[in-house]
């Protein structure tokens, strides 16, 4: 059955879980997280597709239908699995998008590994990806893509299929001209974002990085720039920008430039944490922690989340202020997401390494500064450690958006606990009212954590309530609602598509 909206997101829309030797494929446990959300716009089309890949022996002949219809929570839609030999997903995925693109997009030069990109198995990966949506897309139907492994899936559905309407979505940062423009497949990459009708960002800086990076290849011409969203500008932090392309003009078609930032379900998370059980679990940490403070720090382990940075901030203020010895503790969470690749073995180890040191010098029997957690914390659990923290301890050295700190604030449904977030994490746009930090300055790292550790209760509720209300206002229902707005806007730009609809 032909879809009016289709996604195209590399993992599929369910966790395969294998039982009694069968694979059962099962809805996500938890509303949070990106899977559901893109999911729930099903309910807003007549038929949903989703693209993704799937593991084949051989893609010829693999041991799957690759078309199934599944029938969950969000209705009936179809999901197209593309068979990938572990060859090509290393290629395309782990070698071409983790070690070539991800440290550009992140601003880290000196991590870019040219030399094992296989340039044609990322095309060939990509235009399969294509292929599919198109098999899939019904006339004038839209097309959503994400991220940047899936960067010339615009341009080659362009070709196949002139009718849908093409929206595509960064999850990361997206940096400016000289940075971007290290790639060299840069002109490539472009040229299939411009045959998009939307492209989406976090924020308006990687809006205005694209401007730059589209401009310095191509004919560009910004036919609107809007003064940004006065709650999306704050004075204190280095992301912040005050006018952002909204609409570009390029070889006689329009595209959207969209501003955006993903937020969190706070309706689901706040009843989580008002659950009484969760809350009694939160009471049963702190009373362990036994008049300690407990700081907490989650993300993954790589080298754009700054964990050694954070250790070593850690350490610094434990040989600066003994009277802080026993009297705080660091839960330091690093999930390890891609374990074969070398670039995240090294960061693990030296996390582990940074921390075994600091415990070993600072630890008494009674009381180990850091507890490392390297594996990944159920989200349920995760809200009750937000609930008995402190602390949050956020500081990436670049981040496209950082859910946590969101996820950390829309928990805190009684006004306290503080967050100390990174300048550098997309977020920090809108969550001006946490202790803002620069995670390159030792002495902007310490003198916030310290600040963090000592502020008087009536500022953190102050500042916990500020947060709470742009945590609301940016949520992810009103980032939902912002993208239904550009393809209603980009469905009315193409009166033949939305005829079609
Ligand atoms: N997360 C989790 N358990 C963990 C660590 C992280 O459930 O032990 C979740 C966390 O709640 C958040 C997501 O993983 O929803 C991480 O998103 P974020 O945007 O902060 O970072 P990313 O990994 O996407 O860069």
């Amino acid at each position: 059955m032909a879809s009016d909206f289709v996604i195209v997101y590399h993992r599929q829309p369910y966790e395969e879980v294998v039982v009694d030797g069968k694979t059962e494929l099962r809805e996500n446990s938890s509303p949070n997280g990106i899977v559901p959300t893109l999911k729930s716009f099903f309910g807003k089309a007549d038929h949903g597709a989703w693209v993704a890949w799937k593991l084949a022996e051989d893609p010829a002949n693999p041991t799957f239908e690759r078309v199934i219809e599944i029938e969950d929570a969000h209705g009936s839609y179809t999901v197209s699995r593309l068979p990938l030999t572990a060859e090509q997903v290393s290629s395309f995925y782990h070698i071409s998008s983790k070690e070539a693109f991800w440290p550009i997009l992140h601003s880290f030069k000196e991590k870019y590994n040219y030399d094992p990109v296989d340039w044609p198995t990322f095309r060939e990966v990509n235009w399969a990806f294509a292929e599919a949506a198109a098999n899939e897309a019904s006339t004038g139907a839209r097309v959503w893509v994400h991220d940047y492994n899936l960067w010339l899936v615009p341009g080659y559905l362009r070709q196949l299929r002139p009718d849908v309407v093409i929206s595509f979505f960064h999850h990361t940062p997206f940096p400016a001209a000289d940075m971007f423009n290290v790639l060299p497949w840069r002109k490539e990459i472009v040229e299939s974002l411009l045959a998009c009708d939307v492209v989406g960002f976090h924020i308006p800086r990687y809006s205005a990085n694209f401007l730059s990076v589209a401009s310095s290849m191509f004919d560009v011409t910004a036919q609107e720039r809007r003064p940004v969203d006065p709650d999306l500008i704050f004075e204190g932090t280095a992301l912040s920008e005050r006018r952002a392309p909204t609409l570009i003009a390029y070889d006689g078609r329009e595209i959207s430039i969209s501003s955006s930032p993903v937020g969190v379900a706070v309706d689901f998370i706040e009843e989580r944490a008002n659950d009484p059980k969760v809350q009694a679990k939160a009471q049963e940490i702190i009373k362990a922690m036994d008049g300690a403070k407990l700081v907490i720090s989650v993300g993954r382990t790589d080298y754009t989340k700054g964990g050694i940075q954070q250790l070593q901030s850690f350490e610094r203020i434990l040989e600066a202020r003994p009277d802080l010895r026993g009297k705080v503790r660091l839960m330091h969470v690093s999930v390890s997401a891609n374990r074969n690749m070398t670039a995240y073995e090294d960061i693990q180890s030296g996390i582990e390494e940074t921390a075994g040191r600091i415990n070993g010098r600072f630890g008494t029997l009674g009381w180990q500064p850091i507890t490392l957690i390297s594996r990944a914390i159920p989200f349920d659990d995760l809200i009750q450690y937000y609930l008995a923290a402190d602390v949050a301890w956020i500081t990436p050295l670049a981040d496209g958006m950082n859910l946590v700190c969101k996820e950390y604030v829309a928990a805190r449904t009684d006004d306290d606990g503080v967050l100390v977030l990174s300048e550098f994490a997309g977020a920090a746009v809108e969550l001006g009212a946490a202790v803002i930090t620069n995670p390159f300055s030792s002495r902007s790292m310490d003198s916030a954590i310290l600040q963090a550790l000592e502020m008087e209760p009536e500022e953190r509720r102050e500042r916990m309530r500020a947060l709470r209300r742009m945590v609301k206002r940016f949520s992810v229902s009103a980032w939902m609602a912002d993208q239904e707005t550009e393809f209603t806007a980009a469905l009315a730009r193409k009166p033949e598509a939305s005829e079609a609809q």
